[in-house]
């Protein structure tokens, strides 16, 4: 495991990413635990992950938490009061001054760009299903949310989320949002989620 500074929060926190399994593997797998301070319940599951043991043509690429200031204010945005899942320029609706102002996103925008993941995980909550891809294909998707027990379903559509961004304009299907249930999740669920990640 190799652990790397991809950036820094408003307020100064580290955004690490935590790298599992052969650097050289060709299939990469982002799993982002936290973007949503107040969303905090798939950071258990990110930080099982690190001691997990990937397929031998996979690597994981964690980042347990992407907005670690709205973590540590148990808030939903980042320091400048920003939704980061809201400030991508994919019909970018006016969170931050303009596309990509919050250091949290452009962190995460580098290491998507540097990495082309294979494919990527955001989790959230509180509604408790797996969110269908708005580009690309979805057996990816659907594959979690049956392995998982959540029902695949299509979410609103989010101006500037992160996810969408990818599947518009980076590589199509390859990220989709696990929306858990409120509160936290229980260590059984928790270990599914892990699984299905190492399957994916
Ligand atoms: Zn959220």
């Amino acid at each position: 495991m190799t652990d790397e500074v991809i950036g820094r929060s408003v307020q100064g926190r580290p955004i690490t990413l935590a790298r599992i399994g052969d650097p050289g593997a060709p299939r990469k797998i982002l799993a982002v635990g936290c973007i949503h301070g107040n969303e905090p319940a798939g950071r258990g599951i990110v930080a099982d992950l690190i001691g997990a043991s990937p397929a031998p043509d996979a690597q994981l690429l964690l980042v347990r938490d992407m907005n670690p200031d709205g973590f540590a204010h148990h808030q939903r945005t980042n320091a400048h009061g920003v939704d980061l899942n809201r400030n991508s320029p994919e019909h970018w609706a006016g969170a931050g001054a303009r596309p990509w102002s919050e250091p949290e996103a452009r962190a995460i925008r580098d290491l998507i760009l540097r990495e082309q993941p294979t494919l990527s995980l955001y989790y959230h909550q509180p509604f408790g299903l797996v969110d269908v891809p708005e580009g690309g294909r979805p057996e990816a998707a659907r594959r979690y949310s049956e392995l998982v027990g959540l029902p695949l379903k299509r979410l609103s559509r989010r101006p500037g989320s992160i996810s969408r961004w990818q599947n518009v304009r980076v590589r199509p299907g390859s990220a989709f949002v696990v929306e858990l249930a409120p509160g936290p999740l229980p260590a059984d669920l928790r270990l599914r989620h892990v699984a299905a990640v190492l399957a994916a």
